[in-house]
């Protein structure tokens, strides 16, 4: 973990936990942790609805319980034992049963949901764990003017914040989202606008890398002749070859888009945040 400054961290508590599909599971954090975090967020960031936590998870075998001081822990623990941090989308805010909800991809190369550490901390959540986390961040909010066309395009770690932004839309606003997921029962019953057409993708079906189906499906797609604003947020090499399409083909600018990258195959979340200070890390190369 980079010796980062201390972010406020707020400890909440697991209430429950939902296998929604075979690749995903949502965990829904509450307790007294709840309000003091709702408190200190700030609401611009609370209104986005791609808003997302930073998690401090401890390593198996260690021991340590949140709160973590960090100052402390780093002066005394080998760096390899220290708690890590891994980036979340807020999927839903309850505000009467006091949680939020994140969904967790279980992702592994070989099926058993083993992969990386907070995949596993989700899958292995119980009641009554608790675990450190900081924010809310995060920027995009889909537009409200009727007169934008929105393209909504993502794998399966942003399939949390494609469906609160859809959730969110006007009942009358238009475009299409598309999301890559593993196979068809990772599909999840997304509420969405008539005119925001859903389509989803199957990298299973023919061993795709992840990314490769989402790329192909962007070259596909026309652009709309209206005002288009596009969400497009998933593993890197993917986002980065669809900011191409979308700046060279389709001439968006920069404001009418919202890229990140969520992920990087091959990269565990720490060399992956580090890495946003190299060229291989950049989206939107100047
Ligand atoms: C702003 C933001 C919001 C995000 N929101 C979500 C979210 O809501 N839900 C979610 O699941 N993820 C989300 N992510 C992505 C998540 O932070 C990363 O996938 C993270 O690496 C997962 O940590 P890990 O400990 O499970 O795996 P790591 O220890 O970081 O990685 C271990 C290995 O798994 C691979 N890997 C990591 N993620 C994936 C994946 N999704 N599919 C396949 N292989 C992977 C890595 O390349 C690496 O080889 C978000 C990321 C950002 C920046």
């Amino acid at each position: 973990m980079s010796p980062k400054p201390n972010r406020p961290q707020h400890v909440l508590v697991v209430e429950r936990t939902e296998r929604l599909t075979p690749h995903m599971v949502r965990v829904h954090l509450g307790g007294p942790g709840y309000d003091a975090f709702v408190a200190a967020a700030d609401p611009d960031r609370l209104a986005m609805t791609d808003k997302y936590v930073k998690l401090l998870l401890p390593k198996p075998g260690t021991g340590l319980q949140p709160p973590y001081d960090l100052d402390v822990l780093r002066a005394t623990t080998p760096k390899s034992d220290l708690p890590a941090r891994r980036t979340y989308t807020v999927r839903q805010v309850d505000p009467v049963a006091r949680t939020i909800a994140i969904d967790f991809v279980v992702h592994t190369s070989t099926g058993s949901g083993d992969d990386g550490l907070a995949g596993p901390w989700a899958l292995a959540a119980r009641p009554g764990d608790r675990v450190a986390l900081s924010g809310p961040g995060g920027g995009y909010a889909p537009p409200t003017d009727p007169a934008v066309t929105h393209v909504l395009l993502g794998d399966d770690s942003a399939l949390p914040a494609i469906g609160a932004a859809l959730e969110t839309m006007h009942p009358a606003a238009t475009g299409i989202a598309v999301i890559e997921v593993a196979g068809p029962a990772d599909e999840q019953p997304l509420v969405h606008p008539a005119g925001v057409v859903l389509r989803w993708l199957h990298r299973d079906a023919g061993g795709a890398d992840p990314g490769t189906l989402l790329l192909a499906a962007t070259r596909e797609l026309q652009r709309a002749s209206r005002p288009t604003r596009v969400f497009a947020h998933g593993e890197r090499a993917a986002i980065k070859a669809i900011r191409r399409v979308l700046q060279d083909d389709w001439g968006l600018e920069k404001a009418d888009m919202s890229l990140s990258a969520y992920w990087a195959l091959g990269r565990a979340e720490d060399r992956f945040q580090e890495e946003k200070h190299e060229p291989v890390g950049v989206v939107f190369e100047d």
